[in-house]
């Protein structure tokens, strides 16, 4: 079962500027960081009530981030679907149609288990899904 709107990925080029403009935006302190060496990249999250912002800096030229960035430049790259039971949710999408980018899980950062729709077929939008891991 899809539960909410976990969070909503914004692609930057440089994390610490972001955060500076982000930290006005929002009007809060210097954001909770990590490292996320299985998505090649570090990321900062903004709690705002139920969901949050999570700014994703790439930490790899060969990374997809970075050739995101590269075509399309900084902004919206995400839209992260917190579920309830991952391995479900897979098998039920797939079920559909819906093309996955890894239909494994991976370690997504902040205590999360990932995997990513392929924008292909959900109309250009990349959509993560994560399920709590505690
Ligand atoms: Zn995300």
């Amino acid at each position: 079962m899809i539960k909410k709107i976990n969070h909503i990925g914004v692609a930057v080029k440089n994390l610490g500027l972001s955060a500076e403009l982000f930290n006005k935006l929002f009007d809060r302190p210097q954001p909770f960081t990590e490292s996320v060496p299985e998505q090649k990249a570090t990321i900062a999250f903004y709690p705002l009530g139920e969901s949050s912002v999570e700014l994703i800096e790439s930490t790899s030229q060969e990374s997809s981030l970075s050739k995101f960035i590269e075509k399309r430049g900084e902004g919206i790259h995400h839209l992260c679907l917190e579920v309830d039971d991952l391995q479900e949710e897979i098998i039920r999408l797939k079920g559909h149609g819906f093309q996955f980018v890894n239909d494994i899980p991976s370690e997504g950062g902040d205590g999360y288990w990932v995997a990513f729709l392929h924008p292909k077929s959900t109309n250009g939008v990349l959509i993560e899904l994560c399920e709590k891991t505690n």
